[in-house]
């Protein structure tokens, strides 16, 4: 066996150098994870002539990756003093990140559109044309992101300048070189991120050598055999978490809790049920960061798994975010956290991110394609071709097939797909939301009717996704005059969030990403905006006249919000505004079901009883899930290729009409699971 696997290994680099000039200056040919990296001691050379990296792209049909040798980078002080000298002054550097296990350099610059188009070496990347064409088909479809427009003549000199200039700072610094635009406040999950990028570099560079030994190992079948056990979300909302089982290998798809549910037994995935070692795992793969899809990731690091996880460069700081959030909230809430800053970190030293659009070995039968799911920042769809490609597997993870503010609608273009696995959040006949239009005027509208009498709304808002989505409204219908104008109060988290969304902006839609990158029109910084950092100043919030609250979590599970639900419950002329879904078993829908008492549990362990006098609302549409005419579309739009579809991450009664509407209408296969079934797929 292993003469196989270093023939392989062999051929490859075998290949590379057979193809490369000595001008290259190659001093190693390693594995990094799911690409094949060369280091070269002469990276100008090589980026000036990138086809030389393409032609050997097209040959092996691997991702290559050009890093720079060890021996000529310069220290990480006297790099940062070149790029502040050669970096032109205006573009305002914020701070430098050196990632020392992949010797690259990420500069935050404040005004990016002095660049624009800082993106070098892509053509180094495997890129499957088709999936390409799907790329420039659909509009809006992230591209590099800074300075996507027209390509005039005048921006393509731009370009040139700007590549030439990135080239001149790798082969000055001996690292590469990324921008990226510096939000308005710091974040915090993406300082803890580099922190541990930091922290354990020396690790990560091992680590990703020894994926990339288990990625390549030598196939041992040709068989595009596939089985699927359902773990978690399936006839349910929350705990989303599938295995796919090759003969080769085993992959996780999402790994989540039930926020709804107390009892292990409902709460966590059924990973009991596998009958294998968390060792055994090829790779966990993350459609977004939600904590019904990762908030029980940190968990198997703590029972033991220590390969890769895969998810998208924004996924990776917001489920940071979440997962470090709910440590806190266990703690205030007096509980024991299931898993400590230490398991968290661990997440973050294994996870590789890729981008929208790109094709990834992650493991010897199985290549993935993350694409635009829609419903959050940096969610995605997640593509796996089995075998040679000839069975393809798209799950959806959570899908906005429409447009909102903040995303495009999901891609569909999906050059083959025979097994479809589709969530129906909202799946009933009935679930058909109102216009984008329509939502937006019932929204302002029922917040303007509360203002006026003198009262407050609160919104109960996940951290992440929603709550972008409704101050961009309210920002806009405040400075439209369509909106009564009061101060919007905002809890810390909701910002922290922001700024994430602020730097990656490639994943926004264009008007924002223009709007941020190239005209400094930061949506998230508006002027009704306050951001409560402390828990002081909640009581300002809740005085007397009329504002808007809005504060985590978005099912009142715990978090700031439950101190302003305290305050506003009380009295008639205030609202508590729901715009998200709510999963059953929820303080959020039992509210939402009319509760008019109810009992929460104080910090010092006393029951406090809640009348519940002010009104309570949902407002319908503005969520990240597709409504069920979207999914039936979506379901449309695949059907000529579609072998069988399996419905999940829905309740029961949802999953069931969805699944049987599917068989009806489009006459494909369709079945809706339960947890702890093994459905073969080929
Ligand atoms: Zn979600």
């Amino acid at each position: 066996m292993s003469k196989v696997r270093t023939n392989s290994v062999q051929s490859i680099i075998g290949v590379i150098l057979q193809n490369m000039p000595s001008d290259a200056a190659i001093t190693k040919i390693e594995y990094e994870g799911p690409m094949i990296a060369i280091y070269t001691k002469n990276p100008r050379y090589l980026l000036e002539n990138n086809a030389i990296i393409s032609g050997i792209v097209k040959s092996i049909k691997k991702r290559i990756v050009v890093r720079t040798d060890e021996s000529i980078r310069k220290s990480e002080e006297d790099a940062r003093k070149i790029i502040m000298r050669m970096m032109p002054k205006e573009v305002g550097i914020v701070g430098t990140f050196f990632d020392t296990a992949l010797g690259e350099v990420t500069v935050e610059v404040k005004k990016p559109w002095i660049l624009t188009q800082i993106e070098e070496g892509e053509e180094d990347e495997e890129v499957d044309d088709r999936e390409r064409d799907e790329a420039s088909s659909e509009v809006g479809i992230p591209d590099t992101g800074v300075g996507a427009h027209a390509q005039t003549q005048a921006h393509m000199q731009k370009q040139k300048q700007i590549q030439a200039l990135i080239i001149d700072l790798i082969d000055s610094t001996g690292w590469k070189v990324r921008i990226r635009k510096a939000s308005h406040i710091t974040s915090e999950s993406m300082k803890q991120v580099n922190y541990a990028k930091k922290l354990f570099a020396n690790e990560r560079y091992r680590l990703l050598r020894s994926v990339g030994e288990s990625i390549f190992r030598p196939r041992l079948f040709e068989s595009t055999e596939a089985t699927l056990m359902t773990l978690g979300g399936f006839s349910e909302v929350g705990r989303s978490c599938m295995l796919l089982m090759t003969r080769e290998s085993k992959i996780l798809l999402d790994c989540g809790i039930n926020p709804g549910a107390s009892d292990p037994i409902n709460a966590f995935p059924r990973l009991d049920i596998l009958g294998f070692d968390l060792e055994e795992l090829d790779a966990i793969v993350i459609s977004h960061a939600h904590l019904d899809h990762t908030g029980f990731l940190p968990l198997l690091f703590k029972h033991g798994y220590r390969g890769p996880v895969y998810c998208t460069d924004p996924t990776l700081p917001l489920m940071t975010l979440i997962q470090m959030d709910m440590i806190k909230v266990a703690a205030g809430e007096g509980e024991l956290p299931l898993y400590t800053e230490r398991d968290v970190r661990e997440v973050i030293k294994h996870t590789i991110t890729l981008p929208y659009k790109t094709v990834t070995d992650i493991a010897p039968d199985i290549k993935l394609v993350f694409s635009n799911a829609g419903h959050i920042l940096g969610s995605a769809t997640v593509h796996l071709h089995i075998g040679n490609g000839d069975h393809n597997i798209v799950y959806t993870g959570d899908l906005k097939y429409g447009r909102s503010q903040l995303f495009d609608s999901a891609s569909w273009n999906y050059p083959r797909v025979e097994t479809l696995i589709i969530e129906s959040t909202y799946g009933a006949k009935e679930d058909v939301m109102p216009s984008r239009e329509e939502v937006e005027s019932n929204f302002v509208s029922s917040i303007n009717k509360v203002l006026m009498e003198g009262g407050k709304v609160l919104i109960p808002v996940p951290a992440v996704g929603r709550a972008q989505e409704i101050l961009m409204v309210i920002d806009h219908h405040m400075k439209a005059g369509n909106m009564v104008e009061a101060p919007v109060f905002i809890e810390g988290m909701i910002s922290e969030a922001s700024a994430i969304h602020v730097a990656h902006p490639e994943y926004l839609t264009r008007e924002l990403r223009q709007r941020i990158l190239e005209v400094d029109d930061n949506p998230f910084t508006s002027e009704y905006f306050t951001t409560v950092e402390h828990s002081s100043q909640r009581e300002e919030a809740l005085r007397e006249g009329p504002t808007i609250i809005m504060a985590t979590s978005g099912m009142l599970e715990g978090g700031p919000v439950i101190e302003y639900f305290k305050g506003i419950a009380k009295d008639p002329r205030n609202k508590i505004l729901f715009v998200s879904y709510q999963v059953n078993g929820t303080l959020g829908r039992r509210v939402l079901d009319g509760s008019r008492q109810v009992s929460l549990m104080s910090r010092d362990g006393k029951i406090e009883v809640i009348d519940i006098m002010a009104q309570v609302e949902k407002i319908e549409g503005f969520s990240g899930h597709s409504d069920y005419n979207q999914l039936m579309a979506y379901v449309n739009k695949l059907k000529p290729k579609l072998r069988r579809v399996i419905v999940n991450h829905g309740e029961r009664r949802k999953v069931e009409n969805l699944a049987s509407s599917i068989y009806r209408i489009f006459k494909v296969p369709a079945a809706a699971p339960m947890v702890r079934e093994a459905i073969r797929l080929y």
